[in-house]
């Protein structure tokens, strides 16, 4: 049987609408009430035929399953989004950022990049399929998770131990990659194939109490403002992982960065000097990321009244580890980067360690051949993500997972960058059909 001829001016028009709408329900992460977003996706998958459930995870805290059957001789693939959003400031926006308003092309709203465009795009794949009349091979569940963006504990985390059929899937396209960049010569997409671990750690200091018009030596507020500002400065040695080579190596045919990037492989000592000379500051930021662990102080505790001196006081530490590294590790790191300072203790609060998937699965041979279908200036980078997804869930139950959502950024990496958790999100009618696109030739191309 010959393949349905897809209108894709009607599919730009659909995903449109749903996405408008998709952004009116508010999300936000906490309290989430994700429910109603898993009710409207289940309204739009079903009115195309597609049968989906809601699980709770806790009263509210909605995700979203739906299946399309195919013949079952290889173990499904999963589309992964999530429906809870972070805060908004509502007065810093230009339109209002739960009216999913379309101006100049452009769909606004929380959750316009991270991550409802990709629900919609896992929905219309479906939906592109379910029309179809291709046979698949392998049964293609779509999930839209609640509690992404506080660490998946009511989302994926519980669907993975909780969920029947969700310890066996094959394989996973998530959000957290994806993204292109236009190169001189060439569009540079990056794909996430890894991301760095964690190592939270909080740091006490004591010392002894008194009164606020007493100077003392041992003031534990001192010890803390001296461990702050090592921090700040500490520059950790430069690590080359093999899928931060390759990311420097992706670039060899662009004249501006194939030089700098150059340097750094052949000589890490250099890095740092090579990143100043890198213009896109988004860029910059994401391979600086991807070239060491961070250590970034986010919360400081201490002190009740002007007037007294206290005894004890903390500090914590948002630290992110490349592969190769364990917490234990990173944490002598600290605990010697400090070791003159007195009276100070430092503890693990959380910690994983980096989780990768191979780039020789078929998936990431198919990304990189479909986005040349559709961009023939395309070429695909891999690379790690300084942030977590709900990905490591999957890697770390052996599934590969990959982050790979579709887009090519008009400008600078950082005019995308600064969207995402940020004011004015929004994301083109252009680069919403282009991820359907290429989406949906790789889910038909694995499946079929
Ligand atoms: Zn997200």
């Amino acid at each position: 049987m010959k393949e349905n001829i897809i209108n894709w001016e009607d599919v730009q028009q659909k995903a449109t609408e749903y996405l408008c709408q998709y952004l009116q329900i508010n999300t936000v992460n906490p309290p989430g009430k994700e429910i109603e977003g898993a009710h409207f996706l289940k309204g739009i998958l079903s009115q195309a035929g597609i049968s989906s459930t809601i699980v709770e995870s806790e009263p509210g805290r909605g995700n979203l399953i739906a299946r399309l059957e195919g013949g079952g001789e290889k173990p499904p693939l999963l589309l992964l989004s999530h429906i809870d959003v972070v805060p908004a400031e509502a007065e810093k926006w230009i339109y209002p950022p739960f009216s999913g308003k379309v101006v100049d092309e452009e769909i606004w709203g929380r959750g316009a990049l991270d991550c409802k465009s990709l629900g919609i795009a896992n929905a219309m794949v479906l939906i592109l399929l379910k029309k179809s009349v291709i046979q698949l091979n392998r049964d293609i569940i779509m999930a839209a998770t609640a509690d992404e963006e506080k660490g998946g504990t009511f989302g994926a985390g519980w669907l993975c131990r909780n969920q029947p059929g969700f310890q066996d899937i094959e394989a996973v396209i998530n959000e957290g990659g994806g993204v292109g960049i236009a190169g001189k010569n060439k569009n540079y997409y990056f794909c996430q194939v890894a991301e760095k671990g964690i190592c939270w750690m909080r740091i006490r200091f004591t010392g002894s109490p008194g009164h606020g018009s007493l100077p003392r030596d041992d003031n534990c507020i001192l010890s803390l403002g001296s461990c702050l500002s090592r921090i700040g400065a500490f520059r950790p040695e430069i690590q080359l992982p093999p899928v931060t080579m390759q990311f420097l190596k992706g670039f060899s045919d662009d004249d501006v960065l194939a030089p700098l990037f150059d340097q750094i492989a052949c000589n890490p000592q250099s890095a740092d000097n090579a990143l100043k000379h890198i213009k896109d500051k988004g860029l910059k930021q994401l391979l600086g990321t991807m070239l060491r662990t961070t250590f970034v102080p986010t919360v400081v505790k201490g002190g009740e009244k002007t007037n007294v001196i206290p005894s004890e006081c903390c500090c914590e530490v948002d630290c992110r580890i490349l592969p190769g590294k364990t917490p234990e590790k990173t944490k002598k790191e600290l605990e010697a980067l400090l070791s003159d300072i007195p009276r100070c203790s430092i503890e693990i609060i959380d910690s994983s360690t980096a989780s990768e998937s191979s780039q020789s699965h078929e998936l990431y041979h198919l990304f990189r051949q479909s986005l040349l279908r559709h961009d023939p200036q395309a070429k695909m980078i891999p690379y790690i993500s300084s942030g977590a997804t709900d990905s490591r869930f999957f890697r770390n139950q052996g599934a590969p997972a990959f982050g790979f959502a579709p887009l090519l950024v008009d400008g600078d990496l950082s005019q995308y960058q600064d969207l995402i958790h940020g004011h004015n999100e929004r994301i083109s009618k252009k680069n919403l059909l282009f991820g359907i696109k290429v989406l949906y030739d790789v889910v038909r191309e694995y499946s079929s």
